[in-house]
């Protein structure tokens, strides 16, 4: 098996373009140098599309996760009490973090595959109005399900003066996002999903009426204050030594979002799902989320009788050189999932659908050979 053409087909880390590659391994530069106060404030004005928004995107270093602490011990005074939308794993991290720093945390607890409605939240809300931040998952990596947060925005604005506070890291890059525009306070994302690069990266924006509530909160924190990202980004620095290989490489990624156009970006990601989707169905398997509801960066295949999920992966693994992911927590060997983001298009698409058409051959299920990749080449027809 050549490592080299493993297709890594999971919802992140995911495949690294060449030119990424080879921009990481520019020679290092100083951190205080002004070649470096040039690239991060190049990255950071360039980030700023992607999460639809006017205000700074600061870079961390660490994974997504770290954005997200970032994001509750700086909005989250003690005393205050929070609402977490958990429709997944993700969901369910938000909360555990809000939980872990002691912080009162009412969850929404949803089944997951199913999306979190406005009228949900809305209900929810009437419970809970004293709450300060309601946090949310745009797209839940682990069900493959994209919440409507520019829905669920207005909710949190119409009931609460709390702030919304979302996770954006496994489809920034890749859906339309309107920060600004829809009403979210604080927006994280990480390097290793939509954004083609390795892990190491969380990017975070606040809006002005977040940034007032973190300017005066006294949560005690050091590395992932943002106060001391502002005030350094004002000096076109950042407070400590970042990965400035991985910002080289976020310089490369920047420019050719540029070249193809965010639009056409988000244009390929439905095409990707609508793909998969069509062949899947073709195939008679079952899908986690609703279509209404169905991310543009994942597809989540549901618990299916017919085969056992963990030997399907295991086949395409050993036999074809494709790595799809699995299920987390209580999903853990009932659901596969596919990851169709970042660098990787229709032909991947296409490839994928066929090598699992020809391993559930393998594990003796029924099913006609190219059925899916039929349905979808249909639909890729209607696009080219
Ligand atoms: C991947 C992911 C994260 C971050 O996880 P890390 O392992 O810390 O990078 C957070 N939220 C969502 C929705 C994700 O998909």
């Amino acid at each position: 098996m050549w490592t080299e053409k493993t297709m890594l087909r999971i919802p992140g880390p995911t495949p690294i373009p060449p030119r990424v590659v080879h921009a990481m391994g520019t020679p290092m530069i100083g951190h205080r140098s002004g070649a470096f106060s040039n690239l991060l404030v190049q990255v950071s004005e360039e980030l700023k599309p992607i999460f639809g928004t006017k205000e700074n995107v600061y870079i961390l270093t660490g994974s997504g996760t770290s954005g997200l602490e970032t994001a509750v011990v700086n909005a989250i005074a003690p005393g205050e009490e929070v609402a977490v939308i958990v429709t997944g794993s993700f969901g369910d991290r938000f909360a555990k973090i809000n939980e872990k720093f002691g912080i009162t945390t009412h969850r929404l607890d949803l089944e997951w595959g199913k999306a979190c409605t406005p009228e949900l939240l809305a209900s929810f809300l009437d419970q809970h109005p004293q709450v300060s931040a309601v946090f949310a998952t745009y797209c839940e990596t682990s069900t493959g399900v994209l919440n409507p947060v520019d829905q669920l925005a207005k909710v949190v604005k119409e009931k609460t003066d709390a702030l919304f506070i979302v996770d954006g890291v496994s489809c920034l890059g890749a859906v339309p996002c309107k920060m600004d525009h829809w009403g979210i306070d604080v927006l994280v994302t990480g390097s290793q999903k939509a954004l083609m690069l390795p892990p190491g990266l969380a990017f975070i924006a606040a809006s002005q009426k977040a940034w007032d509530k973190i300017e005066s909160n006294p949560r005690p924190r050091f590395y992932l204050d943002m106060v001391a990202y502002r005030k350094n980004y004002e000096k076109e620095t950042s407070p400590y030594t970042p990965a400035v290989s991985l910002i080289f490489g976020l310089r490369e990624v920047l420019q050719m979002i540029k070249e193809e156009g965010l639009e056409e970006i988000v244009n390929r990601h439905e095409i990707m799902k609508e793909m998969t989707r069509a062949g899947i169905k073709a195939l008679n398997l079952p899908l986690l989320a609703e279509d209404q509801y169905a991310s543009p960066t994942v597809t989540a295949i549901a618990n299916c009788p017919r085969y056992d999920s963990e030997e399907l992966r295991k086949i395409l693994r050993t036999k074809h050189n494709l790595v799809l992911a699995g299920g987390q927590n209580h999903l853990k060997g009932k659901i596969f999932r596919i990851g169709h983001m970042g660098y990787c298009d229709a032909s991947d698409v296409l490839i994928t659908l066929s090598l699992i058409e020809l391993a559930l051959t393998q594990l003796n299920v029924s099913i006609e050979l190219g059925k899916g990749v039929k349905a979808a080449q249909e639909v890729l027809l209607q696009y080219v």
